[in-house]
This record gives structure tokens, sequence and C-alpha cells, in this order.
């Protein structure tokens, strides 16, 4: 049986989330910003340790904050699936403070709407334009110690105009949720074998 797993991918706007997606599926790069307007989703395959997964990535257009309830979400077309997404990956731009200032309000904004109802759900918070580093507003190590520390989310950066990290971030994403998920089903040992090996393709 293939299992699905949706995961939505927030941000703020030009953070780079269509760049990410559409790097990680097509290696595809435009430099050329054009906003996504409307909730588009993506249905790659991929392989992670022989086990085969279908994704549903949901590129999430600019959303002023994460639906506070189902009826909220099913209002607003462009959250359509957010709430119950398997994982999130939460985008933010390495040079532009605001932006992760947002992802630290959808963050919280999940934790409270979602953690009271289902279990732990996976995030990653995802540092992209790594390429511009120079400009960056706080060094690499302190965002990833506040992060995966205090926020206790996973912690990646990456260029999606380089195709630098962008298969590694879903992979760790991947690995984190299908960890989670075979741990709920107590075949964790068989995936802890299969996980040290680190094997992802996308087909
Ligand atoms: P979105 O609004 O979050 O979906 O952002 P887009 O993916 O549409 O990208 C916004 C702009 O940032 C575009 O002009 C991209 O070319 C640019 N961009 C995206 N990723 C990178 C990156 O890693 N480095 C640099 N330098 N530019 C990027
Ligand atoms: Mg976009």
């Amino acid at each position: 049986m293939v299992e699905t797993l949706s995961i939505a991918v927030i941000g703020a706007p030009g953070v780079g989330k269509t760049s990410i997606i559409r790097q990680f599926i097509y290696n595809d790069f435009s430099e050329a910003y054009t906003p996504t307007r409307s909730r588009y989703v993506y249905r790659p395959s991929v392989i992670l340790n022989g086990n085969m997964y279908e994704l549903k990535i949901l590129d999430v257009p600019p959303i002023s904050s994460f639906p506070a309830s189902a009826s909220q979400e099913w209002l607003d077309l462009r959250c359509r699936g957010v709430r119950n997404a398997n994982a999130y990956i939460l985008v933010y731009d390495i040079c532009c403070v605001e932006s992760f200032e947002y992802v630290k309000m959808i963050k919280q904004q999940i934790v409270e709407n979602r953690y009271a109802h289902t279990s732990e759900v996976p995030i990653l918070v995802v540092g992209n334009k790594r390429d511009l580093q120079r400009q960056r507003f706080m060094p690499r190590r302190a965002v990833s110690v506040l992060v995966k520390k205090t926020w206790k989310c996973g912690y990646v950066e990456c260029s999606a105009k380089f195709n630098w990290h962008v298969v590694l971030l879903f992979k760790e994403l991947l690995g984190i949720a299908v960890a989670r998920g075979m741990r709920q089903n107590h075949t964790s040992i068989r995936l802890q074998g299969a996980l040290q090996r680190n094997r992802c393709t996308v087909m």
C-alpha cells in the first residue's frame, strides 16, 4: 500500500516557497517573481529507503493566519487542507527578519490550533536564499539553536536558486513524519535502520 503524506508549505510572500517546490519536483528555477495567488497542489511520488510515498504538497498563498477552525478553513479557499496536513514546511528568507516573524506566528498558531486535538505534527523551518548569506539578519547557528531547542522544530537552510539542500529538506521532513507514523504502528526498529541509509529519490 502506498502511503500519502500531505505537506503544507507556508511562509510570507516572496520567500521562495514555489521556487523550492518547483526545484524539488522539476529541477526548475525562475528569477522572475510570479506571486502565487491561489492554492496549488503538487503530487510527486518519492522513494525513501525503499518505500514509496505519494506526496501532496500544498503551495499555500499568503494567509494572514493559520485557520483556527474547520469552518474558517472551508470558507477560505487558500487554506483548504492546511489544518489537516501531515507535516509543515515553514519557509522564511534568511535576509528578511519580517519573514521570520511570520513563520514564528504561524508556528505558534499551528501549536495552539492543532496540538489540543491531534498528536504532535512535524514542522520543519526552512531558511531559504542561502546564496545571499552575506545579507542575513541573524547567524545560522543562533537561528538553528532557537528553532530546534526552543521551538522544537527541525531546521534546514537551502537555496532554491542553486538547488542546494532542497532534496535534503524534503528528505528530512519525510524522515521525521514517517518515523512518527511508524512509531505509532510499533515498527520503529525497522525504520531506524532504513533512515540510517538515508536515501530519497524523486520519481
Ligand atoms: P513565494 O512567494 O514564497 O512562492 O516565492 P517565489 O518562489 O515565487 O520566489 C520569490 C522570488 O525569490 C523570485 O524572484 C525567485 O526567483 C526568488 N528566489 C527564490 N528562491 C531563491 C533563492 O534561493 N535565492 C535567491 N537569490 N532568490 C530566490
Ligand atoms: Mg509562490
